[in-house]
């Protein structure tokens, strides 16, 4: 890539001034010399030099934003999934080469340093990592927008795999301090909890009402500047730290109670001290409800205090701010923007409420029963007074408004409530965050289209025009530019240096190559050296070797039932099983690759850990399977290790339950880098069938209307199935047996047991189809040319997955915000 920023005329080279800059920081912002300094010492150096370079176009975003009185928008997110950041930062500015060169010169690689920064894994997985990339493809576009979330001391635990099973370990990616981030004591906010509501007549209309919180903490400020790609603008991820109002209660210090001295502290504090470790199930717990809180109030009051400051008019907010809520986790900011407009403003309740609607929207994540958001009654009027008296009144008014419309349905009027009366009231935040939103948005066709139908399906017969779609996507500048530059190389060769900057429109220019031996020669040139870097990180963490040359088939997302991680080990086991029977069989070598983590309290995705690996482990001891088969998991998958994971990947495997992955992004991801997908018609994927073509995928498997249809009829006993597919029955039987545990013959009886009688996610009703499948995979690997033929589509049809296109939409639809592509 040639995006390097030229020489000016005289003066210092940009290398060398870059060198000069680094040695500075290592010495006066470090307090090391080059002698003695260890790589992190570097990494920071080169880290704070590269940061200079983003506070210039920082604080010329704000000015020209401030003068322009553009509108301001702001993304909610109990998640941000960040990874690392020198390489991204670097690359957006136009210095990695410089950084390079520079670093170099001081005999310091920079490959070393970059590996040395921890990933800020403030998130679970693609929610989390979906908000990440909407911040950078925000910052490219040039909105004016702003992330909000929690500085968590420790991110999502680091997993290390023992004896096969999943151990959590504390994450500690603040230890050596954060480079990117800085902290603003000046900007901090009262966030209240718990007390009691006090009504005063103070002559007015309604009687002033006053929440009087008997627990009240501060939230503080940590920014960190989000550049764009060629440094176009710098926008703000602001993250907030939970403390105690004192630091200290000097006076039971002094009576000797040293601990009781700190309790507050210690209280205060867990609210930013630990990301919640669930992925899709509901936490239930009350320091969960504690931190949504926390974090919306924080930013609220944040924005709003912008707002008044810049335009001195809390009535121009809808025009002036769009705030976006990433699934219900922030839906409490419904109630709380109604109580700092009411209350604190003293705007009326139907007009405030006017505001709320049209200043707010959210994305639905997820249709899976367990996973939709819901808090007690008496936990919400225990910590949230004031704003259950909110949603109370919500709830009221909302009801009022349909029985004036003649809407008398019981049942219609039971499921659009706010209030679930059934099991204990519970406030269901999916309704709220709807009620309070003038926009809603799916995040795949197939995921909108079910919303509609399911979830939200009286509330989209009340609101037809609320619902829309906008598919997901992902970062370009990350996903292909940074991890894999040697196919970001050829591809400017072959169209151009300009592709960089429109690659979803520009992409598409490289289908004729795709009938060009050489282009496909070299397209596959570059797998292999990302095989051979994944291989010998295999080899270095886990002491196997990996044959290049096999397919690399690749599951690497979170461990859950509906991903069908045990589809994929089933036909693991039955391949091995093939191997073993018919050796004179001209079989294709492969390399079955797992990573991912499972929710601490999540026993079948933990047991599913284990069995991937008691089936590596029997594999790869076999010797009479003689190379063919090599089966690997690897441990503590985050953003660093799926960058090395997906440019290597020959076989992308998305094989959830149709009708249950919202989206996906990692499906993107591999698309984008040429690997072929192996999927079903679920969530993205549906997408990517239309736009890639399936005759370039490998999709298998039951709709997500045979799925529902199946449900329905009850029809979740396989046992005919498993009689009726002797591949299917052997796999499962060795798996039952104890083959690949002897050590503990009855570990897995219970998982087959309940795959046999119960088998809700479908995983033998799909096997066949989906071993049929995967022969077509074989088949077409033994066709170089038509394979790498398909894999150059894929990269060439996989422009509209851009996470910049996504957010044009929203910008379009939802916030009606110009981009710098208008
Ligand atoms: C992209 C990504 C995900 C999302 O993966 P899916 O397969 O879409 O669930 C999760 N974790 C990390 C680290 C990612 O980069």
């Amino acid at each position: 890539m040639s995006t390097e920023q030229t020489s000016a005329t005289s003066g210092p080279t940009p290398v060398e001034a870059f060198k000069q800059n680094i040695l500075a920081k290592l010495k006066y912002a470090v307090g090391k010399d080059p002698r003695n300094a260890y790589s992190h010492d570097w990494f920071e150096a080169v880290a704070l030099a590269a940061r200079d370079h983003l506070v210039d176009n920082w604080e010329e975003t704000e000015a020209q934003v401030d003068r322009k009185q553009h509108k301001r928008v702001y993304y909610l997110s109990l998640e941000f999934l960040i990874g690392r950041l020198l390489v991204d930062c670097l690359s957006n500015l136009g210095l990695l080469e410089t950084a390079r060169a520079a670093l170099a010169e001081l005999d310091v690689d920079l490959e070393t340093i970059r590996q040395v920064e921890p990933d800020a894994a403030l998130g679970n997985g693609g929610l989390g990592r979906l908000a990440a990339c909407f911040m950078e493809s925000m910052a490219t576009l040039g909105l004016a927008a702003h992330g909000y979330g929690i500085r968590y001391e420790h991110g999502l635990f680091k997993q290390v795999v023992s004896d096969g099973w999943q151990q959590e370990h504390t994450e500690t990616w603040l230890d050596f301090g954060n480079p990117w981030e800085f902290e603003r004591p000046e900007v901090s906010y009262n966030i209240g909890f718990g007390g009691s509501v006090r009504t005063e007549d103070d002559g007015g209309e309604m009687p002033r009402l006053t929440w009087e919180p008997n627990e009240t903490l501060r939230a503080i400020a940590y920014d960190t500047p989000v550049v764009g790609w060629r440094g176009s603008s710098v926008n703000t991820l602001r993250l907030w730290r939970a403390r105690a109002m004192e630091d200290l209660q000097l006076e039971r210090f002094n009576a000797g109670d040293h601990f009781g001295a700190v309790a507050d502290v210690v209280r205060a504090e867990s609210i930013s001290r630990v990301l919640y470790p669930a992925d899709s199930t509901e936490a239930g717990q009350e320091l969960r409800l504690r931190q949504e809180y926390f974090f919306v109030s924080a930013s609220l009051q944040d924005l709003l205090h912008r707002h008044m400051a810049a335009h001195g008019d809390i009535r121009s907010l809808p025009d002036k701010a769009a705030i976006q809520l990433n699934d219900t986790h922030p839906a409490i900011a419904v109630a709380e923007l109604m109580r700092q407009l009411v209350d604190v403003y003293r705007i009326d309740w139907n007009e405030a409420w006017g505001m709320t609607v049209a200043t707010l929207s959210y994305t639905n994540h997820t249709l899976l029963p367990e996973a939709l958001e819901s808090w007690p009654v008496s936990l919400m009027e225990r910590l949230l007074p004031r704003h259950m008296q909110i949603i109370y009144l919500i709830n009221a008014y909302h009801i009022d408004s349909l029985r004036a419309q003649d809407i008398h349905d019981f049942d219609l009027l039971r499921s659009v409530s706010l209030i679930e009366e059934d099991h204990g009231r519970r406030v269901r935040m999916g309704n709220l965050a709807f009620l309070g939103s003038h926009s809603i948005n799916g995040v795949s066709a197939l995921h909108t289209d079910l919303m509609r139908e399911t979830v939200f399906r009286d509330l989209h017969r009340l609101y037809p025009q609320r619902i829309s779609n906008k598919t997901n996507g992902v970062t370009f500048r990350r996903w292909l530019y940074q991890v894999n530059p040697l196919l970001t190389g050829s591809l400017v060769d072959a169209l151009g240096e300009n592709l960089l900057d429109a690659p979803e429109e520009r992409l598409r220019d490289l289908e004729p190559h795709a009938d060009k031996a050489g282009f496909r020669k070299q397209f596959a040139a570059h797998r292999q050296h990302s095989k051979r870097a994944l291989a010998s990180l295999v080899q270095e963490r886990l002491g196997i070797h990996l044959d290049t040359e096999a397919i690399f088939d690749v599951q690497v997302k979170r461990i859950h039932e509906y991903k069908r991680q045990l589809l994929n080990l089933l036909h693991t086991v039955a391949l091995y099983q093939a191997i073993r029977n018919e050796p004179t069989t001209d079989w294709v070598p492969r390399v079955k690759i797992f990573a991912g983590k499972a929710a601490a309290s999540y026993h079948q995705a933990k047991l599913i850990i284990k069995l991937a690996n008691d089936i590596a482990r029997t594999i790869n001891a076999d010797p009479t399977v003689r190379g063919l088969l090599k089966v690997v998991f690897i441990p503590n998958y985050n953003v660093s290790l799926a960058e090395v994971i997906i440019p290597a990947a020959d076989l992308s495997e998305q094989i959830s339950t149709a009708g249950l992955e919202a989206s996906g992004t990692s499906n993107m991801k591999f698309a984008l880098n040429g690997a072929l997908t192996i999927g079903t018609l679920d969530g993205a994927n549906v997408e990517m069938s239309q736009l890639i073509g399936a005759e370039h995928m490998f999709i298998f498997g039951m709709t997500a209307a045979q799925v529902e249809q199946r449900k329905r009829a009850g029809e979740l006993d396989m046992s005919a199935v498993v009689a009726g597919s002797e591949r299917l029955a052997g796999a499962l039987e060795a798996v039952r047996r104890g083959v690949f545990s002897p050590d503990d013959p009855q570990r897995y009886e219970a998982l087959v047991e309940q795959l046999v009688r119960d088998d809700r996610f479908m995983v033998c009703a799909d096997f066949d189809a989906y071993w049929h499948a995967q022969r077509r995979v074989d088949a077409a690997w033994q066709k170089p040319a038509q394979w790498w033929k398909s894999a150059v589509l894929n990269t060439a049809r996989a422009g509209w997955f851009s996470s910049d296109r996504t957010i044009g939409e929203y910008a379009v639809d939802i916030w009606k915000v110009p981009t710098n592509r208008d």
